[in-house]
């Protein structure tokens, strides 16, 4: 049905109330005091209410005829931009005394109108600025990444019929018929005319939220006018042809320079960021004259009907002509190659492995054949640029979900507090502390707090020397335990080509040779002992995730720890892959095994991200440490790190993890043993940490670049490199195994 369409923007003026009114309803309403000073607003009567601290409000009363369900709209999607892209400079909703998102007042007509207040933010209005290519760029950049924020959202008012959608020219097309100079008129209807045919074009695009109103007015600049620091005025948003979104912001951003040139820097800022699509360029051109033409009309009718409201629209509809008439004249075969040129010169999606080779340097290895090129993650799920989904079968680090908003939360609110460092007396890692070890056996009590799990690695060898006066490790054959210089040395996995096997370092065989542990161990011992280092302590992985996820057979690991004890060695457990709750049946993998590490080290999911590392110790062992060697890590443990630790440990435990971990991951076993093929050899592991055997390292690489493009992340792992690695974040349900068989079974050979 298509109802006529209400031009709630040509029907009404603002409100006027007055700046007394204003700075009355600001305190009374919202509990801010200050001074009222007026702004302009096209449809809301605006005050910037100024206060003597903070940065104040921005207070907006709406028109009458204005729907709160599009206020409504508005507050969900700047909270949800808020969400997606935290780093985006949006205003922020400011809440009335009694915590709604807007309330009602009655002018002196008695007439109701909603209002509501922003928090103000500070910068420089664009507009007027006169505009340098970078800042057009990063204009177009930063309206591609307002866009990815909103790619995923929707609200019931997006529908919102207001003139300033394009497709709403139809309507106004007839009031093209009130400019008054013959030839402009001519020359806007025709273009008019000619975007009401390439409709049906338009229609056939990628469609989502878009802002529609990204005009210099609505953006601020920093003091260089180079970059773009905040974005204003969401009120114009609609669901609609991402393209439209390119072409408000490439028509309206180039003042008086010329318009294809500097249309093009926001094209090639835009594509950086998100790439446009082929059939996009055409329909950018068709948009950006319709924009130019959409202005000159709306411009005329105001002129007619409210030349008041005409005024601020004057400067806009007078560089519309021009614009329109460059565009024409130079014709839309070479707009669309000068704008995929611009899109091309710069880093598109395509050229960013290129430029991270020259940035990153060529070593660091990326996954997969084709690359993946992510810019954002929920859940389970992670995205590219142009929506791709796919499914996350292999980050551990992000285990209580990608993009988690509760850890997220935690982390924005502490930075805005408070982050110093352990050297002052705070609350947060004191919790964080407690609540962490009434998670492990008792005595393993006190920790010490670092950024990684290399460093945890780290620390635990030099609290083991320490103690014990010794200088020799035990270690897993093919062990990995990280990246400083001696715990390279304790990680055999880098091979003897890259690194000689150290003096102070002797290995067991993988528990899957069959080779008997204790003497395993004690033919190390004596190793160690022949060389002078002794036995300060042995190091163990509990997933035996670098071995290949390998079966252990019961009693195998406290085998090892009993020798090594008896040796004098501490015995430390390196939780980084096996701990908090991801092996399903115990919160940490030493349980697993039956023994009690006297030291366990931490790191990758304890802060779904954040960096943030821990050792833990008896207390004796750590005190023993710390009054020889004051050791302090400037980050490690800070409070945001605690935050970021604390809601993810809340994370894992209110939402039951662990027990997921063990019923999901015992389903995925259950089902990859049920596809029945012929390469597939022993699925083992425990929880969500996988590990499937196949014929040799070339059929699990085939298999893993197969399932990236079936939309599905696993790695590969073990000393023959023929395990898919499998390793979720922890939320991995029932569903998420389904897509995964399914995608397995399609990527199989
Ligand atoms: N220990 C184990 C068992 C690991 O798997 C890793 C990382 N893969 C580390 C330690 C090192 O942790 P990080 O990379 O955080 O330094």
């Amino acid at each position: 049905m298509n109802q006529p369409l209400r031009l709630v923007a040509l029907e009404t003026s603002p409100p006027a109330f007055s700046t007394e009114a204003a700075a009355n309803m600001a305190r009374e309403i919202f509990g801010v005091h200050g001074t009222a000073h007026p702004l302009y607003g096209e449809r809301d009567q605006n005050f910037r209410i100024k206060t003597t601290s903070g940065s104040g409000i921005i207070l907006k009363i709406l028109g009458p005829n204005e729907d709160p369900g599009s206020v409504e709209f508005q507050s969900a999607a700047l909270a949800h931009i808020a969400m997606m892209a935290p780093t985006l400079p949006v205003p922020c909703v400011r809440r009335t005394v009694n915590s709604e998102a807007y309330t009602r007042i009655t002018d002196e007509r008695g007439i109701p109108h909603i209002i509501r207040a922003l928090d103000f933010q500070p910068g420089r209005v664009m507009d007027g600025v006169e505009p340098s290519p970078d800042l057009l760029r990063h204009a177009g950049g930063t309206l591609a990444r307002l866009n990815l924020a909103l790619a995923n959202f929707f609200h019931p008012a997006a529908g919102q019929r207001i003139v300033w959608d394009l497709r709403r020219i139809i309507d106004l097309r007839p009031s093209a018929g009130l400019i008054e100079d013959v030839e402009t008129r001519k020359l806007i209807e025709a273009v008019l005319d000619r975007f009401i045919a390439f409709l049906p074009e338009m229609s056939r695009l990628r469609h989502q939220m878009v802002h529609n109103d990204l005009h210099p007015g609505n953006m601020l600049v920093d003091e260089a006018a180079t970059q773009i620091t905040g974005l204003l005025d969401f009120g114009d948003m609609i669901h609609a042809p991402l393209v439209f979104d390119v072409a408000v912001t490439a028509a309206e951003t180039v003042g008086d320079m010329p318009p294809i040139e500097y249309g093009s820097e926001i094209v090639a800022g835009y594509n950086a960021v998100m790439p446009l699509q082929g059939a996009e360029f055409p329909a950018l051109f068709e948009a950006i004259i319709a924009r130019h033409a959409l202005a000159a009309t709306i411009h005329a009718w105001r002129r007619h009907n409210d030349p008041a409201g005409a005024e601020k629209l004057g400067a806009l509809s007078a560089l519309s002509v021009p614009a329109i008439e460059a565009y024409l004249t130079a014709g839309r075969g070479a707009v669309v190659a000068k704008f995929r040129a611009a899109a091309a010169a710069r880093p598109g999606a395509t050229n960013l492995a290129e430029r991270r080779f020259h940035a990153l340097g060529r070593g660091l290895e990326l996954s997969y054949a084709e690359p993946v090129h992510l810019v954002r993650g929920e859940g389970v799920f992670l995205y590219a640029p142009d929506g791709t989904r796919y499914l996350d079968a292999y980050n551990n680090v992000p285990s209580v979900g990608h993009g988690n908003r509760k850890v997220a939360a935690a982390i924005a609110r502490q930075m805005e507090t408070l982050c110093t460092n352990t050297r002052y007396l705070h609350e947060g890692i004191v919790e964080y502390a407690e609540r962490l070890t009434a998670t492990l056996p008792d005595g393993l009590d006190t920790c010490l707090f670092v950024n990684s799990g290399s460093e945890a690695n780290d620390a635990a060898y030099r609290i083991a020397k320490i103690v014990t006066g010794k200088t020799g490790a035990i270690v897993m054959e093919h062990a990995y335990h990280g990246v400083t210089d001696v715990v390279a040395a304790l990680s055999p996995y880098y091979g003897p080509f890259v690194q000689p096997q150290a003096p102070f370092v002797q290995t067991l065989p993988s528990p899957d040779t069959g080779a008997a542990p204790a003497e395993a161990a004690r033919r190390a011992i004596a190793a160690l002992q022949e060389s002078g280092h002794g036995v300060a302590m042995l190091l163990i992985d509990s997933a035996f995730v670098s071995n290949g996820i390998v079966n252990v057979p019961q009693g195998w690991f406290a085998a090892v720890a009993e020798e090594v004890r008896k040796a004098g060695g501490l015995v430390v457990g390196d939780e980084v892959q096996s701990g908090f709750g991801r092996m399903g049946d115990e919160f940490w993998g030493f349980a697993m095994h039956g023994v009690v590490p006297d030291v366990v080290t931490m790191g990758k999911p304890m802060a779904n991200g954040h960096p943030t590392g821990a050792v833990v110790a008896r207390r004796e062992l750590l005190d023993a440490f710390t009054s020889r060697i004051d050791f302090f890590s400037t980050f490690g443990g800070n409070p945001v790190s605690a935050a970021a630790a604390l809601a993810t440990l809340d994370e894992l435990q209110t939402r039951n993890l662990q027990d997921n971990a063990r019923t999901t991951g015992a389903k995925l076993r259950e089902e990859i043993r049920g596809l029945n093929h012929p390469v597939i050899g022993e699925v083992r592991g425990s929880g969500l940490m996988v590990g499937v055997q196949v014929t040799d390292a070339a059929t699990a690489k085939g298999i893993a670049n197969a399932m990236r493009r079936n939309r599905v992340l696993i790695g590969t792992e073990g000393p023959a490199g023929n395990v898919l690695k499998i390793r979720p974040p922890l939320p991995f349900g029932a569903a998420h195994v389904e897509i995964f068989v399914e995608a397995l079974r399609a990527s199989l050979p």
